[in-house]
């Protein structure tokens, strides 16, 4: 493989770019995970993490990916035999729903055409109609459509029909990126990764859990050790984990806190709100269709672009990667070859997006989608100040 000067313009949906301050974190001598220094990390990511959950209560952190994370929260809660609710979002939605059937879990699977986000009429209808689900499953936003479910809203569905299910809730792709709120939205169980909004690599999974998740996982759940929250929550009170901790992934964790700190929640927020503004002004203007159909549900981290049914989203990536290096996400499950899916989290800005519109445009236009310009009217929206909202 030859040299190519300059970034590679990693533009997937998460894993992200991960910013010089942290890698420059990670690059630091390991320290003895039992002792004193140790300890200062766990309790200070232990802290920060709280603050990026939105939740005064504990986050358990795992040494593993966003699907362990996955495991952990139902593992910890249900069992075999329980019955869940849990809706056809798209790609991830589905491997989540079936891990749980593969754990035993009884699982009512509400479809969807994959470009919805879960209706919280149809979560309502579903828990009057069965009183016995024990858990509601809902991806926050499906990274493979570019779709983000309304979190309150559900929660409001699950108050209405009067059900005390548990609600699971997926922010691999949302947390540090999209508005979360694991306390006030009265969610049992959230689950993370370190890999997207966290600006880190892939290799840390997160539970955010409630009060009454904890109790309930004391007496009742699946079999399990590694996933259980008991012996982390008891050695994370003197900052500790009861097993090798991932030291370097945690210093980077510390920097990637850090950060977010100093830019402030609400303003990483909205400046993932304004590049989907202008990712989407850019799709638009191509005279392309994105794929989430609801304005409320369209995602601030990701655009799923869909292309002209004679066309191959593969072969545009494909043709992009080549020329100009840069790597988009892929149609993922059924939507494979039908859309492209332009990232936009992370550690990011106007001129990255800029560039990254430009890509595709060329792309596009090299790849034979007959297409009309679209970049100006991104760059409409990025010259523009940026505005909390
Ligand atoms: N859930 C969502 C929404 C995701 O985007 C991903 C990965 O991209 C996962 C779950 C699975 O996480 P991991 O690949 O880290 O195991």
């Amino acid at each position: 493989m030859s040299h190519r000067s300059g970034r590679h313009f990693l533009q997937i949906p998460g894993p992200t770019n991960v910013p010089d301050r942290v890698l420059r974190a990670i690059d630091a001598p390991t320290i003895d995970h039992r002792g004193p220094d140790f300890a200062r990390l766990g309790l200070e990511v232990l802290e920060g993490l709280r603050e990026v959950f939105q939740t005064s209560g504990p986050v358990v952190v795992y040494p593993s990916s966003g699907t362990g994370a996955w495991e952990a929260a139902l593992v910890n809660t249900l069992q075999p035999g329980d019955r869940v609710l849990a809706f056809e979002t798209g790609h991830f939605a589905t491997l989540w729903q079936g891990m749980a059937e593969r754990l035993g879990l009884d699982v009512r699977w509400v479809e969807g055409d994959w470009r919805h986000g879960v209706q919280p009429e149809a979560v309502q209808e579903a828990l009057e109609a069965d009183p016995s689900i024990a858990a509601v499953m809902v991806v926050h936003n499906e990274t493979s459509t570019g779709v983000t479910s309304r979190i309150p809203e559900i929660r409001a569905a699950i108050d209405a029909a009067g059900s005390d299910a548990l609600f699971l809730v997926d922010v691999i792709s949302s947390l540090g990126s999209i508005d979360y709120r694991h306390e006030e939205w009265g969610v049992d169980v959230t689950v993370g990764g370190s890999q997207k909004g966290l600006m880190l690599p892939a290799g840390l999974g997160f539970n955010a859990v409630s009060p009454r998740a904890v109790e309930i996982s004391k007496t009742s759940g699946s079999p399990r050790s590694y996933w259980d929250w008991a012996p982390i929550l008891e050695a994370n009170e003197s900052g500790f984990w009861p097993y090798t901790s991932a030291t370097n992934l945690l210093y980077g964790l510390r920097e990637a806190l850090a950060m977010l700190r100093e830019e402030g929640l609400p303003t990483v927020f909205a400046r993932h709100a304004r590049h989907a503004e202008a990712a989407r002004a850019a799709v638009e203007a191509w005279g392309l269709e994105v794929l989430a159909v609801d304005p409320r549900e369209r995602s601030a981290v990701l655009t799923g672009v869909v292309v002209p049914e004679d066309v191959d989203a593969d072969e545009v990536r494909r043709v992009i990667l080549e020329r100009f290096d840069m790597s988009l996400g892929a149609g993922l499950g059924k939507l494979k070859g039908r859309i492209f899916r332009i990232g936009h989290l992370g550690d990011f800005n106007d001129l990255m997006l800029a560039g990254t519109l430009c890509g595709v445009e060329m792309g596009l236009r090299i790849a034979g989608v007959p297409i009309e310009p679209g970049v100006p009217a991104a760059l409409d929206v990025l010259e523009r100040e940026p505005v909390l909202a």
